[in-house]
């Protein structure tokens, strides 16, 4: 007896996402950099009008608009955007 062996591609997706952070109303508390899991965040060396290093999005390519920087914001800075799906394989 013969046995058949059914090969399935499987395609994988993932979420991607970008992020607004209102840079001015920042106070460069570090949660949302700690947070991101996808590690896209980065407190700024600049200063915003109130003399905080804001957060910014560094490789916004990377995120995948799980929105836990924005949950985390204490001060609500960051609105998150789902833009669609990326075919890991
Ligand atoms: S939405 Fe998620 S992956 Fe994107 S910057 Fe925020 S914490 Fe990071
Ligand atoms: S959590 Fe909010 S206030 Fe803190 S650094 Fe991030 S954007 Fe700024």
């Amino acid at each position: 007896m013969f046995h058949h062996l059914l090969l399935t591609a499987v395609h994988a997706t993932i979420q991607q996402g970008n992020v607004n952070i209102d840079n001015n109303r920042c106070k460069g508390c570090g949660l949302c950099v700690a947070t991101c899991p996808a590690k896209t965040l980065q407190l700024s060396n600049n200063v915003n009008t109130r003399g905080y290093n804001f957060s910014q999005q560094l490789r916004p390519n990377r995120c995948i608009g799980c929105a836990s920087c924005a949950l985390i914001c204490p001060d609500a800075c960051i609105t998150v955007f789902r833009t669609g799906l990326r075919k890991t394989i």
